[in-house]
């Protein structure tokens, strides 16, 4: 396995003393898994680069009060393997990584913890490039670009900014995917669609469903949001605990990770699940469950790519410019229709199909990063 592919295209790197210190963890499977501490900040942070095959590791900065270090690691274990599969699924031209802080963003997040994190960073050389993750903002990234060149989703005129729009159009993109398998149109046209969380992504995705004239069934923890989407959408609002169990054509996931659990998947009444969150499902098994019961699932990892797509169109030569990202983000529609017919033929989870064809991905250096990276 490869560890570098290119030297990134670097404009500014100041040099600063700093009193960062790595700590290596050695964990099968992975590049390269670094805790990173500064006492002089209180700077406790976990760096994992997951593979860098097919390009630099890339994956958002998430800031969470972890309870402990071990479930802090292992967040950041399952969140970097997750953007290898990511980029490889997404032709994006890069590895996967990702990095954890363990502190409360809204108490602990100070503009010396950032810079110590900053600093890490740069100490990687572009091997592993943060952004905007839970916890973290664009205008933390932007404290962050001070201090290292590797970081990208900034805010302002070079920088790619919310990639919110982008994710809700991939998927929206998958929704009509899953349509298409199911009864032969992609058309979400009077299709029931039950969406859960209406956040960043959730509300965009209900504007493109209202437009193309989707039948909405909507939840969120916030009632306010709720009532929000019934007064622009006209959707029908429900409490966060019975979206599970609505008869609809297609669940759409957008609210935090394991939506779909043991507990959840034998309630579902929904023909298909198309949703950006991550880790919708909660472990592997649980897909083949789907696959059983005839659900058909768009694996999390490829559907929800449009935000990825967006954030590193900001490193291309010319930089950001939205109809690069809008053209791949499109694509995810036939990525995924190759995903369910790997699973219809050879008859496994649309999740086991996705991730046999990110590993022949990654065997053979298909999408391979060629161009080197510019950090406008
Ligand atoms: P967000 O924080 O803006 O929105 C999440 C929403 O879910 C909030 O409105 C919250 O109140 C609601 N929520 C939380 N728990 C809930 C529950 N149990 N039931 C119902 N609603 C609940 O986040 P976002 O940026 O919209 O992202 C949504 C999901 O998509 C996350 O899992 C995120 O990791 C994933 N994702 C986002 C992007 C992006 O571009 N923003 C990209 C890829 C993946």
């Amino acid at each position: 396995m490869s560890t570098r592919t290119e030297t990134p295209q670097v404009k500014v790197v100041p040099k600063a003393k700093h009193s960062v210190s790595f700590k290596q963890i050695v964990v099968p499977g992975y590049e390269e898994v670094l805790h990173v501490q500064d006492p002089s900040t209180k700077l406790s942070a976990i760096i994992s680069i997951h593979n860098t095959t097919l390009g630099p590791a890339l994956g958002g900065t998430r800031i969470h009060p972890y309870a402990t270090f071990e479930e802090a690691l292992q967040d950041v274990l399952n969140l970097s393997r997750g953007m290898t599969y990511k980029s490889a699924m997404s032709d994006s031209e890069f590895g996967g990584g990702k990095s954890v802080i363990i502190a409360n963003p809204k108490t602990e997040k100070t503009p010396e913890l950032l810079t110590s994190f900053a600093h890490a960073v740069n100490e990687l050389k572009g091997k592993y490039i943060c952004a905007e993750d839970v916890g973290s903002t664009l205008e933390d990234m932007l404290h962050i670009r001070k201090t290292t060149p590797y970081v990208t989703g900034l805010p302002g005129a070079n920088g790619s900014g919310d990639p919110s729009p982008f994710t809700a159009w991939g998927t929206f993109r998958g929704i009509q995917s899953v349509l298409q398998k199911k009864f032969g149109s992609p058309s979400v046209l009077k299709r029931k669609i039950a969406v859960q969380g209406l956040g960043h992504v959730g509300q965009e995705l209900l504007r493109f469903l209202f437009w193309e004239g989707a039948d909405l069934i909507v939840t969120d923890i916030d009632s306010l949001k709720i009532q929000k989407a019934e007064k622009l959408y006209g959707c029908k609002g429900v409490k966060p605990e019975d979206i599970f169990s609505i008869e609809c054509d297609v669940f759409a996931p957008c609210a935090m990770g394991g939506a779909i659990n043991e507990k959840t998947l034998p309630l579902l009444r929904c023909k298909a699940i198309a949703g950006c969150a991550n880790n919708q499902i909660q472990k592997e098994e649980i897909a083949v469950k789907l696959f059983e019961k005839g659900i058909l699932y768009a694996p999390d990892f490829v559907i929800n790519a449009g935000g990825l797509i967006n954030v590193i169109g900001e490193l291309s030569k010319n930089g950001y410019h939205p109809s690069a990202p809008k053209e791949k983000t499109h694509k995810i529609f036939d990525t995924l229709m190759s995903i369910y017919e790997i699973s219809e033929k050879n008859q496994i989870s649309t999740q086991k199909a996705a991730i046999s064809l990110a590993d022949y991905r990654l065997k053979y250096g298909i999408g391979k990063r060629t161009e080197p990276l510019y950090f406008h």
